[in-house]
Order: structure tokens, then C-alpha cells, then sequence
């Protein structure tokens, strides 16, 4: 993945890919510090540019770092990546991190740096995944409690327990895995918000101390717009045997029916459908590089 053509924003300036390095002193290699986002485009424009490079400058602030880029400047500096590699569609990847200047669990005094990564690929449902839907399993590991972590902050360190979750996932056969928070509600996936549909009635659990994502806002907005009841609330895990449809939903997911959490199955049903169709058209509206119904981050 490091030997290849292509450009990477690296602290102002456009680097050539195979160039894009940093120390192994670096402060967020050893203590998770490094703050991020991952970004979509579509026909050369990112989803909810702005909103995106508002959260990854609030992320840093919750972990009580300053980046040295506006929101503005981090907006052009991710076109100007999109345009030198030529992208209509695809990844990207900000990263901010702190450098290498102190070994030591405490970051004061280390620069600040900030990468900006396309990648090619669409990562796009398979035909199957699409029709049948995904297949969950519940994590071992929870969300920590807001005594615990800044969950609403995307920080490298958070994703560790996401790692962990989603490899055991894959090894035992499912796709994802569905993590509950610190009180034992339904909270998140690994990588994704998820959706249940329950009476006909759209529901999403309160991000009490995860991430409240820019998809899930952008779908809270979109079922509404179709006049469609839409309940954010505690859910609890029984509450899936009641559930006719379950979704995910993610920047780089989009929206993605599940077919089933374990021993409960649900149908890749018209919701998720109606869904997965309006946001291909969102996505390619002429303003979707603003904050859009993300305006929990403006
Ligand atoms: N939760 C987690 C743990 C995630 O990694 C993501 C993807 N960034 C999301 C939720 C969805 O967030 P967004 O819609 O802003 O991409």
C-alpha cells in the first residue's frame, strides 16, 4: 500500500505517496493520540467536506490539541487531493497526529501534523449484501462510559476495541459487530450507526458517548423528509427480536441492510431500500460538500 503512484497532503504540501512518512518516535504510534475521518466522493465532490473537517478539528480539541489548519484551509486542502489524483469517486482519509519531539504518555510540546490520504477504492455492498443483508454478531467488548472516554471524538486509541470486535467477527464468519454501551444499550458497530425499524417506526439510539455520525444525520433527515417517524432513544438489545429491519449506516458503509444479529433475522426490507436510493441522490447534490443535516458540527 506504501509503493505506489499517487499524492498525499502532508502538513501543507502535496508529497509524492511512496514519500508520505513519519518517525517511529511518533507520540500517536505509541499512545493512540492521532484523530481522524473517513470521507466518501462522489462525482469529484466529498460527502459533508465541512462537516468532516469540523469533527476531526473538534476530535482533537476533546483530546486537548489545537490543529494548525482552519476548517476552511482543511476543506481546500482535501479538494486539492481529490483533484491531483484525479478522483471522481473514492476514500479519503484526514489523519491528524502528534509527533515525536517527547517520549512520553503526556503530548505537550510535540507538533502537530495532519495528513490527508485518497483511496480508489468504493468499498461498494456486494449484490448479495445488498439484497440479503449482513450478518452480526455481538461484541464482548462495550462502548466506554463518558467518565471513560471522549466517545465523540474519532481518536485512533477508541478503535482499538473496534479492532478487536471486528476480527472476531470475521473469523467466526459474520460480517460486523454490534457493540453495546457502558449500561448495556444497543450502541454502535465497529464502524457504523445502526437503524432499527420497529411499528414501522424508524429508531437509533442516542449517541450518548459514541459517535454521532454524519450518514446517521443524513438519514435521520432523509426519513423525515419522506414524513417518516423517526425515534432516537435508548434501545435495548431485546428490542431486536422486535425489530421487522435492521440498517448501518457509515461514510464509508453508506447505508447497508443487516440480515441478521445473531439468532435474530430481519428482511433487507423497504426502508433500508427507499433509504439506500434517496442518499445516492443526496450524495450527488450540487451542495453536498456543506454541513448539510450535520449541524451538530458547525
Ligand atoms: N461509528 C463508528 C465507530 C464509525 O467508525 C463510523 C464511521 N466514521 C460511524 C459510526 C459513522 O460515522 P459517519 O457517518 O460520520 O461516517
Amino acid at each position: 500500500m506504501d509503493d505506489r503512484d499517487g499524492f498525499i497532503w502532508l502538513d501543507g504540501k502535496l508529497v509524492a505517496w511512496r514519500d508520505s512518512r513519519m518517525h517511529v518516535l511518533t507520540h500517536a504510534l505509541h499512545y493512540g493520540s492521532a484523530v481522524f475521518e473517513g470521507e466518501r466522493i462522489y462525482d469529484g465532490r466529498v460527502f459533508r467536506l465541512a462537516a468532516h473537517s469540523a469533527r476531526l478539528i473538534r476530535s482533537a480539541n476533546l483530546l486537548d490539541y489545537d490543529l494548525p489548519w482552519s476548517r476552511e484551509e482543511i476543506d481546500e486542502a482535501t479538494r486539492a487531493v481529490v483533484k491531483a489524483n484525479n478522483l471522481t469517486a473514492g476514500y479519503i482519509r484526514p489523519i491528524a497526529w502528534r509527533g515525536s519531539e517527547v517520549l512520553g504518555v503526556s503530548a505537550i510540546g510535540t507538533t502537530v501534523h495532519l495528513a490527508i490520504a485518497p483511496w480508489a477504492q468504493e468499498g461498494r455492498l456486494s449484490v448479495q449484501a445488498r439484497d440479503a443483508g449482513i450478518n452480526v454478531t455481538m461484541a464482548k467488548y462495550r462502548r466506554p462510559s463518558p467518565e471513560t472516554a471522549p466517545g465523540h471524538a474519532k481518536v485512533a486509541g477508541l478503535y482499538v476495541i473496534c479492532g478487536i470486535e471486528k476480527d472476531r467477527a470475521l473469523k467466526a464468519g459474520f460480517d460486523d459487530a454490534l457493540m453495546l454501551d457502558w449500561q448495556g444499550r444497543i450502541a454502535e458497530t465497529t464502524g457504523a450507526n445502526i437503524f432499527l425499524v420497529i411499528d414501522g417506526r424508524l429508531v437509533t439510539p442516542t449517541p450518548h458517548n459514541f459517535l454521532d455520525g454524519i450518514t446517521r444525520r443524513a438519514v435521520m433527515g432523509m426519513a423525515r423528509k419522506r414524513g417518516w417517524a423517526v425515534e432516537e432513544r435508548d434501545v435495548m438489545p431485546e428490542e431486536l427480536a422486535r425489530a421487522s429491519e435492521v440498517f448501518l449506516c457509515g461514510s464509508a458503509a453508506e447505508i447497508v441492510p443487516v440480515g441478521s444479529i445473531d439468532q435474530h433475522h430481519f428482511q433487507a426490507g423497504p426502508v433500508a431500500k427507499t433509504l439506500m436510493a434517496d442518499f445516492q441522490k443526496l450524495v450527488r447534490e450540487p451542495d453536498s460538500e456543506g454541513f448539510g443535516d450535520a449541524t451538530h458540527l458547525m
